[in-house]
């Protein structure tokens, strides 16, 4: 029988971050992940974006989540000897007259110093007529050179857990015994009879295209109704779309050419789709992530709920549950599960 104190289901973006938290307390973990279905972090653009929406929104605990993010991804990389994190500025480009007006009602509030600021910038082969609002302490993760890196160094099984053979009362699953065990399955978590009773994961498929063009990208990620992030030589993501409820597995013409239709009142230049394909976000029905202990099993926990932000959220939030189940501190109001 091998022991480790938690075990973890589910290897995506938080999965490893937990692990990886787990790891510098020195408690050993092992990562149980599924080789095939849905893996959103690997889909996932990845951005950091503390303003969201059309209103300019700085977001939900911008504040806590965004000032260390690029040191702590930075720490990461060192733990796993891979390069993954790029702090970048975000051009968020104002596109119509009627949002120009909302950011000019709000730009005097205080919230927005050191998040970003307005300027009248002529970038070339984009619609930047209404202005450009810099957007800073973004950044992007390479979500597949971080998951790959989680691969090779972390302890994981690539096998999917069979809930049938899990005992949570002795804590044991195949000839592995464990003290706490924790779910990070994504949207997957719907199929979990352990927890499907007690917490909804609202399954929110995104949509995104890979073009060519020959847009300058000057180190920056074009924000808009779509946004633009540069991969390689003249390709760029362009995402995404988001349809709640719906957990199919394969991209559709009609959210193609819904990006497409966004991306050509942006985009100024000649441009040719490449690739096209989704992934499902883990949602929940307030847009907060859920995190928290099981109210029946003690000792087993879940992470999820990211909706489109892991890549900000989750490295704050895993902290806190980590702390929380080592009784070092209580969880935030907003995601705890009694709240429904
Ligand atoms: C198109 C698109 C664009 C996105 N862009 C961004 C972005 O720019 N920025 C951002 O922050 N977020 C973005 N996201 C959202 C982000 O990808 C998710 O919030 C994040 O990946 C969720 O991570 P997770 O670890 O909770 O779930 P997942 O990444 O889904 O990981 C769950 C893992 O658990 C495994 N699993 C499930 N059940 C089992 C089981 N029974 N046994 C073993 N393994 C299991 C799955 O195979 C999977 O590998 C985007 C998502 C999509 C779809």
């Amino acid at each position: 029988m091998q022991k480790v104190e938690c075990l973890i289901v589910g290897g995506g973006i938080c999965g490893r971050l937990l692990q990886l938290n787990l790891e510098q307390r020195g408690i050993n973990t092992l990562v149980y992940d599924s080789p095939s279905g849905n893996h959103c972090t690997a889909v996932a653009a990845g951005l950091a974006n503390p303003l969201v929406g059309k209103f300019f929104t700085v977001g939900w605990r911008a504040n806590e989540f965004f000032p260390h993010l690029a040191s702590f991804y930075a720490n990461l990389e060192k733990r796993l000897s891979t390069s993954f994190f790029r702090p970048r500025l975000l051009k968020r480009i104002i596109s119509t007259a009627g949002e120009q007006n909302i950011w000019l009602s709000k730009a005097h509030q205080s919230k927005y110093v050191g998040f970003c600021s307005f300027a009248h910038e002529d970038l070339v082969g984009l619609n930047t007529h209404f202005g450009v609002l810099n957007v800073l302490q973004g950044g992007e993760l390479d979500t597949r050179s971080f998951l790959e890196g989680c691969d090779s160094q972390l302890n994981t099984r690539k096998e999917d857990i069979d809930y049938t053979k899990l005992d949570l009362i002795n804590k044991e699953y195949n000839g592995v015994t464990f003290d706490k065990i924790i779910f990070a399955e994504g949207h997957k978590l719907r199929d979990n009879p352990i927890w499907n009773k007690y917490i909804k994961v609202v399954p929110t498929k995104g949509e995104l295209l890979v073009i060519e063009t020959d847009l300058e990208p000057h180190g920056s990620i074009y924000l808009g109704s779509v946004f633009m992030q540069h991969l390689c030589d003249n390709r760029w993501r362009v995402g995404s779309t988001y349809n709640k409820n719906d957990a199919t597995l394969h991209p559709t013409a009609m959210m193609k050419d819904d990006l497409v239709t966004k991306l050509e009142k942006v985009l100024q230049l000649p441009y040719k789709v490449i690739d096209h394909y989704c992934g499902i976000r883990p949602a929940s029905v307030d847009r907060k992530p859920l995190l928290g202990e099981h109210p029946e099993y003690k000792n087993s926990y879940v992470v999820n709920g990211m909706g489109s932000k892991a890549v900000s959220m989750a490295p704050v939030l895993v902290d806190e549950l980590v702390d929380h189940m080592y009784g070092e501190g209580e969880l935030h109001e907003s995601v705890l599960l009694n709240r429904f």
